[in-house]
């Protein structure tokens, strides 16, 4: 048997869950945010599925995540996130037809003496509070001078991020839309569009929507709020992360289990080595307890997760057996282990477990 071990990519999950961006921003365009491989899930195939439905535009973190997608065939608009990119990587930009995110004086500098063989498009990124990447409000009248000198260049418009959209009610959002907007209003006459809301806005702070929206989370079905999970949005999960049963044990009561002898049969027991671990990108701080499906219904694992292999208690399932599928990350009949769920149990957020899974996982586009 080869190894059982695989994500299953959901397109109609994806057309749905755009649908539901669609419906809850519905003036704004929508720039989807297929960075880091689309989160885990795939770029080339989420990008493809994206672009067929009409998104008005892709996202991604680097000049390397772009031309993946253009080599791919992907024709729609792209912009570059954050970068970093280098001087010498403009003129692909440009080539490619790949939009710039612009944060500092360096980069206009570049930008003014690249010699670009096709107009670029810009947007220029506002640090409205997140202090992270951006120019100061003060800095932006600075910032359109230095653009008017670039040729070849077109401004699109104004970006900023939330530090805390996943607290709707934090007074802190308020204060960042009022930065951007009063900034914005100061640069009107221009004809620029504004871009602030990534999923959490998107799904609670409706002010922010505003031209443009750059969801990613709600896309893969996951929900940016802790402890709200993304089916209760109305979202549906694209990847389900699923494995197999490898071998069925008994366990005598007083027997330990697996590294660090970390779980102790205290009965007979029967348990199922699955075969996926850390590995894979299944977190390692998950174990003993955790949620997972066997046969329909919902389990749990025991002990520690190895390397290739985890642990997976089959006391209630007399006639599991090897080969039988085991879902880490998904739905089986009625029961559902949502990555929200793990992200909270693992003490992380949903984005950082699916970006975790490795290339080993073959994604299954279904
Ligand atoms: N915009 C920017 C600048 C981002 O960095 C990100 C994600 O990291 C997004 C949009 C998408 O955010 P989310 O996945 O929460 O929708």
């Amino acid at each position: 048997m080869s190894r059982p071990t695989q994500a299953l990519i959901s397109q109609g999950a994806l057309l749905h869950n755009l649908q539901v961006v669609r419906a809850s921003a519905p003036r704004s365009r929508v720039m989807a945010v297929v960075k880091a491989d689309a989160y885990g899930h795939g770029a080339v195939r989420v990008a493809g599925i994206l672009e067929a439905a009409g998104v008005d535009a892709l996202a991604v973190a680097s000049l390397e995540e772009a031309l993946q997608l253009r080599e791919s065939g992907i024709s729609a608009p792209v912009f570059i996130l954050e970068g970093p990119f280098t001087p010498d990587e403009i003129p692909a930009a440009a080539q490619h037809r790949l939009g710039l995110v612009l944060h500092s004086f360096e980069q206009l500098a570049w930008l003014s003496r690249a010699e670009l063989e096709s107009d670029i498009e810009v947007f220029l990124k506002l640090d409205s509070g997140m202090h992270r990447l951006g120019f100061a409000p003060c800095d932006l009248p600075g910032a359109l001078d230095s653009l008017r000198a670039c040729p070849g260049v077109h401004l699109c418009g104004l970006m900023s991020h939330l530090a805390r959209a996943d607290e709707p009610e934090n007074r802190y959002n308020n204060h960042q839309l009022e930065t951007f907007s009063q900034t914005f209003e100061q640069l009107a006459d221009q004809g620029l569009e504004r871009s602030l809301a990534a999923s959490a806005a998107i799904l609670r702070s409706p002010d922010t929507h505003l031209d443009w929206v750059r969801p990613g989370l709600m896309l893969y079905g996951m929900s940016p709020f802790a402890e709200v999970f993304g089916p209760a949005l109305g979202l549906v999960p694209v990847l389900q992360l699923r494995s197999a049963l490898m071998t069925v044990r008994e366990l005598k009561p007083g027997d330990w289990l697996g590294y660090g002898a970390a779980f102790q049969a205290d009965r007979r027991m029967r348990v199922g080595v699955v075969a996926i671990g850390y590995g894979d990108g299944y977190p390692r701080q998950l174990g003993n307890g955790t949620p997972v499906l066997v046969g329909g219904r919902r389990s749990r694992l025991l002990g520690r997760v190895s390397m290739d292999m985890l642990f997976v208690d089959l006391s209630e399932l007399p006639t599991a057996k090897p080969g039988d599928e085991v879902m880490l990350m998904g739905r089986q009949g009625t029961e559902q282990v949502t990555v929200d769920e793990l992200a909270l149990l693992a003490g992380t957020i949903p984005y950082e477990l699916t970006c975790r899974i490795q290339g080993r996982v073959p994604r299954i586009l279904e």
